[in-house]
């Protein structure tokens, strides 16, 4: 009986002539070597997952870098435009000098009667903080409006009063090149939400009672600006009425 290598074994065409043993070795030695191309191919599948997690890493990271700088970009054009018209040559492109037509901000009247003015060189917008919605950690799932807010102490009210007093600015500056003539905020298709005014007037209420409770020095300081909520408050009408043209 002759007597092989593993190598020989496994390279026989035929088993003619083996031994039981040698059948068994042989059995045991495809087995052994299916598995190492399992296992060889199992290492390449692992180094390409790791590859592909390794690139797909770095494209994120480039993705976060480039969007960060985006976004520098554009909050440092946003502070450094005048939102003014005119200026000389493309360099002042968001220093204008105003001259000849004022600002270069358009006022919108939202459908639901939301005011916000917005500038046309680097697209900065205007809300009156009342209009502005944002979620507060600690309070709740719910978006909550820079007013209530105030009430609730998880926004400054001289953050409040600044904001409001920029969107004043904005909302009533003279912006002759943005003008249609009607001598009217752009609010033709105006309807109101009835709920939403409900909501401000009410948080409107509660933002007063909350004024009331500061040291009388502070009232006075806020004093002009309180006067100044009142233009932009709404009376609620019935839901009829809330329609308007
Ligand atoms: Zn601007």
């Amino acid at each position: 009986m002759p007597s092989y290598t593993n190598d020989q074994l496994l390279a026989l065409t035929s088993m003619n002539g083996l031994t039981a043993e040698q059948i068994s070795l042989r059995s045991l030695l495809i087995d052994m070597r299916g598995k190492e191309v399992d296992l060889e191919k199992r290492n390449f599948e692992n180094e390409t997952f790791k590859d592909q997690r390794a690139a797909k890493a770095a494209r994120d990271k480039q993705f976060r870098a480039m969007t960060a700088q985006q976004q520098a970009e554009d909050a440092r054009i946003k502070n450094t435009c005048v939102h003014k018209t005119g200026g000389m040559d493309k360099k002042n492109f968001f220093n204008g000098s105003g001259t000849l037509y004022g600002y270069c901000i358009s006022k919108n009247v939202l459908p639901n009667g939301i005011e916000y003015a917005m500038c046309f060189r680097c697209t900065k917008e205007f809300y009156h903080p009342k209009d502005v919605q944002r979620y507060f950690p600690g309070y709740g799932e719910e978006l909550i409006s820079l007013k209530k807010a105030v009430t609730l102490g998880a926004f400054s009210l001289d953050e409040y009063m600044d904001m409001e007093k920029e969107f004043a600015f904005y909302w009533t500056c003279e912006a002759r090149s943005m003008d249609d003539g009607s001598g009217q905020s752009k609010g033709g298709h105006m309807f109101l939400c009835h709920d939403m005014v409900a909501r401000q007037n009410q948080e409107h209420k509660e933002f007063l009672e909350y004024l009331a409770t500061l040291p009388v020095r502070e009232q006075g300081r806020y004093a002009n600006e309180v006067k100044g909520h009142m233009k932009f408050l709404r009376p609620v009408k019935d839901s009829k009425a809330a329609v308007a043209v």
